[in-house]
């Protein structure tokens, strides 16, 4: 049996985890094991569900500069970012924990008039089995933020990580054990084989990763007849209005789009500068300059490295191709180090058509494109397959509005990075970025559960009751 294997990429050499992947068949015996442990877990009191879920948070925070360490070593994540996201796995598993006692009703109608004596009342219950298949580059978040609303719900859990987050997801099962019935969630590590088996052995399925991957889950989820989400790639435009202040715009975007280099579905790819874009240009190219590019253990760094050698050369295999076809780079080259490093880069004189523009290359790469108005900078915007994230950035309330009208993203965000996660709200995209009900939020435990309806009507009286 072939090992899969988590590298650092900062440090090739350093191999961080090795596991025989689960196999296909493995993963039915382990879902008939959920599936059973789930029979008792759906009818536990919502104290104990609450506390299994609080006592996960709870250890994270105990363990918080272990997990950090962990992300910056398997991954290359900042280590600023990497503390950032560990704090979020842990708020995103007290907020499900509150949620265990949420109303189970449709919140608008959780009683109805009955058309008989007795109660007309709707009911989410637990859909069963969740498979859950995860990407590398929140190897914490993610898995938390599908794994938390599920079991809050009732649900059990199989989870795929990434085999790029292999100690990640080991982790993620560390956090719970002890705490859920045994074999509630079993973590199942493996490739796009054992990704596929969880899809079939679950009731209810959840994705996140890229826009081929994730069309497979789709098709393979649909074929069963299962509820499925996928959350996709990104495209991800910055519209900047000629009144937005030049200096402060800059170095948001320039961290939007370069920051953990740019290996994030809602990182900045294009930015769009309405009216003049020499000043603007300028002022990003500096702030770009001036993000720190490395180690990503030093609490300094913004920009560590790619996640492995293919998307290295992914990445610099796009920008050559953009200045093939005439595009500008405008920032400079970084020293070679060891590890994926690529340099932050700034591309401009790019045909908006070309596939630097238009695809997703998942690194440190953004395209400023000038457009004359409003009206072509939401055209721009929206030119794209993908539809997650667009920001726009300006002063002028009445131009902002009609922009925000314009964009067809599932996610706004006016004077906000792209980037950026509100764990409270329904997150998704439009297009090729999404497929199904949006995740997160209340949005999250709607998708985990199925909706019942259910007439309760009292016993016609006895003739003895009637004569009484
Ligand atoms: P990926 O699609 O390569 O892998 C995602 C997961 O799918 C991994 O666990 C992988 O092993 C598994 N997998 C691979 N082939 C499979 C198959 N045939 N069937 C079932 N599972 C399979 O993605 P990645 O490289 O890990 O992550 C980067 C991608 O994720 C980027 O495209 C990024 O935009 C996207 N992403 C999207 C969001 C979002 O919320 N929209 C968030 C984070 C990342």
């Amino acid at each position: 049996m072939t090992l899969i294997q988590s590298r650092s990429p900062q440090n090739p050499d350093d191999i961080v985890e090795e596991r025989v992947p689960v196999t296909p068949e493995h993963v039915q015996v382990l879902a008939g094991r959920v599936r059973a442990a789930q029979l008792t877990w759906r009818r536990q009191d919502p104290s104990s569900r609450a506390a299994a879920l609080r006592g996960a948070a709870d250890r994270l925070r105990t363990r918080a500069d272990e997990a950090t360490a962990l992300i910056v070593r398997e991954v290359g994540k900042p280590a600023m970012e990497a503390r950032a996201e560990v704090s979020r796995a842990a708020a995103i598993l007290d907020y499900y924990a509150q949620s265990c006692f949420a109303p189970t009703g449709e919140l608008l109608a959780p009683t109805l008039p009955a058309n008989q004596p007795g109660l007309l009342f709707t009911e989410r219950r637990p859909r069963g089995v969740a498979g859950l298949v995860t990407p590398w580059n929140f190897p914490l978040a993610i898995p938390v933020w599908k794994a938390a609303p599920a079991l809050a719900a009732g649900n059990g859990v199989l989870l795929k990580p990434s085999p790029s987050a292999l100690a990640c997801g080991n982790l993620v099962q560390q956090l719970f054990d002890g705490l859920l019935p045994a074999n509630l969630l079993h973590v199942v590590p493996g490739g796009a084989d054992t990704g596929q088996a969880v899809i079939q052995a679950a009731d209810v399925a959840s994705f996140t990763g890229s826009e081929s991957v994730g069309r497979k889950v789709v098709a393979a989820a649909t074929q069963g007849g299962l509820p499925v989400q996928a959350e996709m790639g990104g495209q991800n435009a910055a519209v900047v209005l000629p009144d937005a202040d030049p200096a402060t715009t800059a170095i948001m975007l320039a961290g939007a789009a370069m920051g953990y280099a740019g290996q994030k579905c809602t990182a900045t790819r294009r930015i769009i500068v309405v009216g003049d874009a020499a000043v603007f240009t300028e002022a990003l190219v500096a702030a770009v300059a001036a993000l720190r590019v490395g180690d990503p253990t030093n609490v300094d760094v913004v920009v560590g490295p790619v996640i492995t050698e293919a998307a290295r050369h992914r990445v610099l295999d796009a920008v050559s191709a953009a200045r093939a076809a005439g595009g500008r780079v405008l920032t400079n080259d970084i020293a070679t180090r060891d590890g994926f490093y690529v340099a932050p880069t700034l591309l401009d004189s790019v045909d908006p058509g070309h596939s630097v523009a238009c695809e997703e290359t998942f690194g440190p790469v953004a395209t400023i494109f000038a457009v004359p108005n409003v009206r072509a900078a939401a055209f721009l915007a929206n030119s794209v397959r993908f539809g997650l994230v667009t920001s726009v950035h300006g002063r002028d309330i009445g131009r902002l509005f009609e922009l925000t009208k314009a964009i067809d993203t599932g996610l706004i965000r006016v004077n906000a990075p792209t980037t950026g996660v509100d764990f409270h709200a329904p997150f998704g995209g439009e297009k090729a970025s999404s497929h199904g009900p949006r995740e997160q939020g209340t949005a999250a435990l709607d998708f985990y559960t199925s909706l019942h309806t259910v007439t309760f009507a009292t016993p016609p009286l006895t003739s003895a009751e009637e004569a009484s």
